[in-house]
């Protein structure tokens, strides 16, 4: 018997997912894969259209392009989802599953920091990145604050990055002078798994004179006096804010009732939730790794074999490892790597490779690869 597959968000989680299924049952799969959008982006392009590296649209991937024997794309917004039933409704049709996985991300909760769209800007959304390379160019003197409002928030390296790349970014129009830069971390270093990459980020920032302040968590911004201020009651004046929003899981989530403490739990070795037939994969699930894109991507591996033992029969798959590597941008063309593994041990590690051309090489790789084995680029 064929096995209905609904697949929610074609994020990272959701296309790999789609896309072992399809490798694994062909044109027999009865897979859907749903999707508001019209097309993929990285989250490290932000960074690259902020900075005016890559133009907004040489980052999109076209959903078009997502072409699977035994997978049918289906472009809708999912507006309810019933996990007793394994029922989903969307803007334009109704699915029933006998196996669902919610795919669907963290989103941004930019008005739970009163005075961030007022005051501020946020470049983790690709309006907010398009936004910044708008602004970037006309900001050539004052204070820049980089600030992420809450934990946990997707790609912890990435505030990081941007303080660095703004420093260049400053440097290269002969304006990092006149500027200051101020990063506020709500965690106590940059990278709190790896000790060793958090001393490398932190002496790239003494290097570049990049003011971190860890453990801010950020109250509020003051629209009229342009402050930063945080719970503790100290003030960080900014020109320019550029903002990390609070995260929390998409509306329909949290209405669905799958939810807990903002995300839905799952048992991290199967990645099953406690409604029978539903998994739950990537930012969207409280697992206890990172936000970020190489997890979402072992946690579809995972749910793919839990899903395919189930209809095939057989031994039971290995279960999640926790494991990953995220790149992290040194600035300067420098690109380094932390491996973590965070469900091994008792506590999660992590091990820095210090910056190289081999690693800029494999971070280009990583988006090749992708891009060839999603977007048949
Ligand atoms: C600036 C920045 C840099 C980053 N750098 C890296 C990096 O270098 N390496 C890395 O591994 N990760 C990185 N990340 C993190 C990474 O992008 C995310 O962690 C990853 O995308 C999570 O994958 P996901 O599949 O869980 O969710 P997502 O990729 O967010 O996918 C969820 C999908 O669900 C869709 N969706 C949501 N609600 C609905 C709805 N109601 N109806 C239909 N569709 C819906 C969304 O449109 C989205 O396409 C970065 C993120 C940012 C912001």
């Amino acid at each position: 018997m064929t096995s209905r597959i609904v697949i929610l968000g074609a994020g990272f989680g959701g296309l790999e997912l789609a896309t072992i299924l399809s490798e694994e049952l062909g044109e027999d799969g009865d897979v859907v894969l749903i999707e508001k959008g019209d097309a993929f982006v990285f989250g490290y392009s932000k960074l690259d259209v902020m900075f005016g590296r890559e133009t907004p649209e040489a980052v999109r991937l076209p959903y078009r392009d997502f072409v699977k024997p035994g997978v049918r794309f289906a472009n809708e917004t999912i507006t309810a989802i019933d996990p007793e039933n394994r029922g989903v409704k969307t803007d334009a049709s109704e699915y029933e599953a006998d196996v669902l996985v919610v795919a669907l991300g963290a989103d941004y909760d930019v008005g739970s920091t009163p005075g961030l769209a007022e005051a501020g800007n946020e470049f983790y959304s690709v309006a907010g990145a398009e936004r910044m390379r708008e602004l970037l160019p006309d900001f050539e003197a004052g204070r820049a604050v980089i600030g992420v409002c809450g934990a946990p928030f997707k790609c912890p390296p990435a505030p990081s990055e941007a303080a660095l790349l703004l420093h260049d970014d400053l440097s290269a129009r002969g304006a990092r002078e006149q500027c200051e830069i101020t990063f506020l971390m709500p965690l106590p270093s940059p990278v709190p798994p790896s000790p060793a990459t958090s001393e490398a980020l932190l002496a790239s920032f003494a290097e570049r004179n990049i003011e971190f302040v860890p453990g801010a968590r950020i109250d509020h911004l003051d629209e009229d006096r342009k402050l930063a201020v945080l719970q503790d009651g100290r003030e960080y004046p900014f020109d320019l804010f550029l903002g990390v929003p609070r995260h929390r899981a998409p509306d329909v989530v949290l209405e669905s009732g799958m939810a807990d403490e903002g995300y839905i739990p799952v048992e991290p070795r199967t990645l099953r939730t406690r409604f029978p037939g539903v998994y739950a994969i990537g930012d969207v699930a409280t697992v206890g790794v990172p936000k970020a894109g190489v997890f979402a991507e072992g946690a579809a591996r995972v749910a793919a074999a839990e899903i395919l033992a189930e209809i095939r029969g057989g031994e039971t798959p290995a279960g999640y490892d926790g494991r990953g590597s995220c790149y992290i941008e040194f600035g300067a063309g420098q690109v380094g790597r932390v491996d973590v593994d965070f469900l091994s041990a008792p506590k999660p590690t992590g091990t820095f490779q210090a910056p190289s051309s081999a690693i800029v090489a494999e971070k280009q790789e990583f988006g090749s690869i992708r891009r060839a084995r999603w977007f048949g680029r």
